[in-house]
């Protein structure tokens, strides 16, 4: 038996109805009474709220059954917090608690910072200084003097009023606007009594200087997140500061992955008669790799060394590859005579049958890149002169 049912009857439901009935209910009734519908009906507005806040908190539920109202508003309920703000709770029920336009948390800074491979491979740290809103301390994040502070008229509280807009004859918009008296804060104070610090803002702004960690094996991209460090706003959880690593393009590797790639340009001389050539690792050691007697490099081949790539993140023992691609210089021409030697070492030319009846001719230098870049420069050219819906019809036209 229930002491009183006068939030059963604020919401329309009968006493032991269900869950979803209880919801039901609420959503009904909180999109008929919103302030933005119905700037009127504030009070009731936030009776619907309270009403649905109570009975659907199976614990809050038991201690109005039994005591009512009043045992519930003796604090029973919230504790020190009391109530959600009817808003809260619309979002919640309504816009399934995607904050909507008031945000449970406040907005996260996001930062990019820009490393070296060398950080990202031996780990380092960071000083990173920048500006983030705090809650004034000079009033505690009120804006003025305590008891000074009194809900906003105009927008019951909400910090948002609507404006209806007449587009033509039956037809209107509604807008959402931020509450100009209060500035969208829902509340406003004696202008005598504004906290001098913030100028009622309730926030100033500070700096802030955080020591950031880039461990071994991070990547580009990755995210280092100080919980909690982000732009504070009265009411609101504060947001996060996410640093965001940007890689800095290193003269001599490229990551990818956990592999490391490297290019090394060899000698004709190297790639045939062999080479002994040093690497210097990301943290300062010397590799020294060579061939075997006799072995040849080709052009473009590659080749790794195994645990000399990139440290795994959090297992910084374990590496990956480092990749070599060889790239060959070959000479312009070589002297004369040491071709005889040469061909001595090398393997011997396959025969050329050459007919009687020949025509001798001449090569000469052809670069493909330059080629085509003419090519397009045509094409380009062309297509400015006719116009491109010209070009296109043309393209239909043949196909
Ligand atoms: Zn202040
Ligand atoms: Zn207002």
């Amino acid at each position: 038996m229930v002491k009183e049912t006068g939030f059963y009857d604020v919401l329309g439901v009968k006493p032991g109805c269900s869950p979803e009935d209880l919801k039901k209910a609420y959503r009904k009734l909180a999109m008929k009474y919103h302030p933005d519908k119905n700037p009127n009906e504030g009070e009731r507005f936030k009776q619907i709220s309270m009403a649905y806040e109570v009975l659907s908190d199976p614990e809050k539920k038991a201690i109005y059954d039994e005591g009512g109202e009043a045992a519930i508003k003796q604090g029973g309920a919230g504790g020190g917090g009391g109530f959600h703000s009817p808003m809260d709770i619309f979002d919640m029920i309504i816009n399934g608690g995607m904050g909507g336009r008031r945000e449970q948390r406040g907005r996260d800074l996001v930062h990019r910072l820009t490393v070296t491979l060398e950080d990202l491979y031996c780990g380092a740290t960071r000083k990173l200084s920048l500006q983030k809103n705090v809650i004034c301390d000079g009033c505690e994040g009120i804006g003025g003097k305590r008891g000074t502070v009194h809900k906003c008229t105009q927008c019951h509280g909400t910090g948002m009023i609507t404006k209806v807009q007449h587009i033509m004859p039956g037809f209107m918009q509604q807008n959402k606007v931020p509450c100009r008296p209060c500035a969208g804060q829902g509340e406003v104070f004696d202008e005598k009594y504004k906290c001098k610090k913030c100028d009622g803002q309730k926030k100033v702004r500070d700096k802030k200087i955080l020591d950031v960690h880039i461990e071994k094996g991070m990547r580009k991209g990755q995210k280092i997140v100080f919980s909690g460090e982000g732009d504070q706003e009265p009411g609101l959880q504060p947001g996060d500061i996410v640093i965001v690593l940007e890689e800095k393009e290193h003269p001599i590797f490229k990551c990818s992955g956990m592999d490391l790639f490297m290019e090394m340009r060899l000698e004709l001389s190297e790639a045939l008669c062999g080479f002994t050539k040093v690497i210097q690792t990301l943290d300062k050691r010397n590799l020294v790799i060579s061939t075997r007697p006799g072995e040849v490099t080709r052009h473009e081949e590659i080749k790794c060394i195994l645990e000399e790539g990139m440290p795994r993140y959090k297992s910084p023992f374990e590496k990956g590859r480092l990749i070599i691609q060889f790239s060959v210089v070959f000479p312009d021409s070589i002297p004369v005579d040491a071709v005889k030697l040469l061909e001595r070492s090398l393997p011997p030319r396959p025969f050329e049958e050459i007919p009687q009846d020949v025509e001798t001719v001449n090569m000469v230098e052809f670069d493909p890149e330059q080629d085509s870049r003419s090519q397009y420069k045509n094409a380009y050219e062309e297509d400015e002169d006719e116009g491109t819906p010209r070009v296109r019809l043309q393209q239909c036209e043949s196909s």
